[in-house]
């Protein structure tokens, strides 16, 4: 079964007061089914862009259309889209079940029903023995279980995350990172999907669109961020590349593609870090005149030619790595 799902926001823009602009001129397709990452730094305008999606936050100009209609004035619940916030906000009074079923006891679908459908829920994110339990008997990872239910149960179209992994350790945050992939197969709805983590961004979507300031920095595929960075801020914010300027010209090298070598003297620097990772180490070069220059060597690579603070070496990459910024 496929359900559709597309999703397009043309020139949507929110300002508050005179002074604030929240987010400005965001217009962007994302075809059925998509994985959508909002990613940027705090602040840039993902969560507003999010709540105007659901119809929590009013648009100060532009149109937000599902499935090619135009939902910029309809309420939240008549979007087909359903949001999951950072904080789960559950009812603390409330059971699992009754926590889920929540919407369709709105929607006035009678006990039975509802319960049978919560059910169903629950089991879709391994919580089908939880039912009878309160939000407070739960850990961290198993609310978050709750709250997509609880999301899930009005059947959107669109599902909306904001920040949801934010709150779980590290070890979780992984996990429920494949949960979601495994979802968003199964449903075969568009997520988007809220995030300050490139890793996230990469490990999960389809789609990237990286937020700057209140503007689109760069949209497209985790590859095409990672590889091809159209600007400085996009090569920083991901990490993992050099921003190096030559003879007047500014562009992009991965760490991961220079070389170092002790008897290589075209482009000499010098040694000014070297930090051990486990299958890499990372070696930092000075140069006069130049910002400094990572590399990330993997280990067996760098233990043929071990290097410590304050070696000569020549720095090297191949042409086709460098990657030219606007
Ligand atoms: P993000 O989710 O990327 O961290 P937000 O969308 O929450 O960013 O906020 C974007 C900008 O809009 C920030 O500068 C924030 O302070 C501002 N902002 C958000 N909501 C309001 C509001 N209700 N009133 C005034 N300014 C707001
Ligand atoms: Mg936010």
């Amino acid at each position: 079964m496929t359900v559709e799902s597309t999703l397009e926001l043309h020139d949507v823009s929110k300002h508050y007061g005179k002074d604030i602009i929240a987010v400005n001129g965001f217009t962007q397709r994302f075809a059925s089914g998509s994985y959508v990452c909002l990613l940027g730094p705090s602040g840039c305008g993902k969560t507003t862009t999010l709540r105007m999606i659901a119809g929590h936050e009013t648009t100060t100009t532009g149109d937000i259309k599902i499935n090619n209609n135009s939902v910029t004035k309809l309420p939240p619940a008549k979007r087909g889209t359903a949001m999951m916030f950072q904080n789960y906000a559950l009812f603390p009074h409330l059971n699992v079940r009754d926590n889920v079923a929540f919407s369709l006891k709105m929607r006035g679908t009678d006990k039975p029903a509802r319960h049978k459908r919560a059910d169903e829920l629950l089991d879709m994110v391994d919580m089908g023995s939880f039912g009878d339990r309160l939000p407070d008997q739960l850990s961290g990872g198993q609310q978050q279980r709750v709250a997509l239910a609880r999301a899930l149960i009005t059947e959107p179209s669109v599902l909306l995350l904001d920040e949801p992994l934010s709150a779980l350790d590290p070890f979780l945050r992984v996990r429920m990172r494949s949960e979601l992939s495994r979802l968003h197969d199964e449903l075969g709805i568009t997520f988007v999907h809220v995030t300050h983590s490139q890793d996230e961004a990469l490990a999960l979507a389809d789609t990237v669109v990286l937020m700057n300031d209140a503007k689109i920095e760069q949209a497209g595929t985790p590859t095409e961020i990672y590889n091809q960075p159209r600007t400085e801020f996009v090569a920083r914010f991901m990490g993992g590349h050099n921003v190096i300027e030559l003879s007047g010209e500014r562009f992009a090298v991965r760490s991961d593609h220079i070389r170092l070598d002790k008897n290589a003297h075209d482009w000499p620097a010098t040694v000014s870090f070297v930090e051990f990772l486990g299958s890499t180490v990372e070696v930092t070069v000075q140069r006069e005149g130049c910002a400094d220059i990572t590399a990330t060597l993997k280990d067996d690579v760098f233990q043929q030619q071990p290097l410590a603070i304050g070696d000569s070496v020549g720095v090297e990459w191949a042409q086709s790595a460098q990657h030219k910024l606007v």
